[in-house]
């Protein structure tokens, strides 16, 4: 049994927050099909494979029409140390956390990292080695990581878009990702 970690590190899209509706909105706004938009990548590289403009992408992007997942207000309100990796654009990713009130340690977004998000720059952040943290993601990028981080991880399978891997810790609620890593 690993020890207790010293530090919870989550994604933010599709974890911490229901962002799927308000994602989607700018790129179906500029004439995207629905089908043809995926989730979890950094902001540029969707608008680039889609062809859209990042800034027209950004302009349209409400950060106000997500919610926390059911249960994340009261796992945020009950954490110690924690930050969150992500690869959403900061200008979005920095909105979001101002309104829902949330101030992890440490929040790296999309401009932080040289292409998808890794966890060496949140660990050298937080001055803590691989196996004092936790990860929490819902996508196989998070999952992937996690891994080359030697960071262990928990599935947030809250977000009914989450799909397990072998070997995966799945959190059923927010809350019970306290007791899996405990
Ligand atoms: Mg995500």
């Amino acid at each position: 049994m690993a020890a207790a970690p010293a530090a919870l590190v989550f994604d933010l899209d599709g974890t911490l927050i229901d962002s799927d509706a308000a994602l989607v909105a700018p790129f179906v706004r500029l004439g995207v099909p629905l089908e043809a938009i995926t989730f979890g990548h950094v902001l540029a590289d969707e608008c680039a494979r889609l062809g859209v403009d990042v800034d027209a992408y950004l302009d349209l992007y409400d950060p106000g029409a997500t919610q926390p997942f059911p249960g994340v207000v009261d796992l945020v309100a009950g954490l110690g140390r924690w930050a969150v990796c992500s690869n959403k654009h900061p200008r979005s990713g920095h909105a979001e956390l101002a309104r829902l009130g949330w101030l992890p340690e440490v929040a790296l977004f999309a401009d932080a990292f040289t292409g998808p998000k890794t966890l060496g720059p949140v660990l050298a952040a937080l001055d803590l080695p691989p196996d004092a943290v936790v990860f929490v993601g819902d996508t196989e990028h998070d999952r992937a990581a996690a891994a080359r981080a030697g960071v262990r991880f928990v599935l947030a399978g809250w977000n009914p878009r989450a799909r397990a891997a072998d070997g995966d810790l799945v959190a059923r609620t927010p809350i019970e990702v306290l007791a899996l890593v405990a």
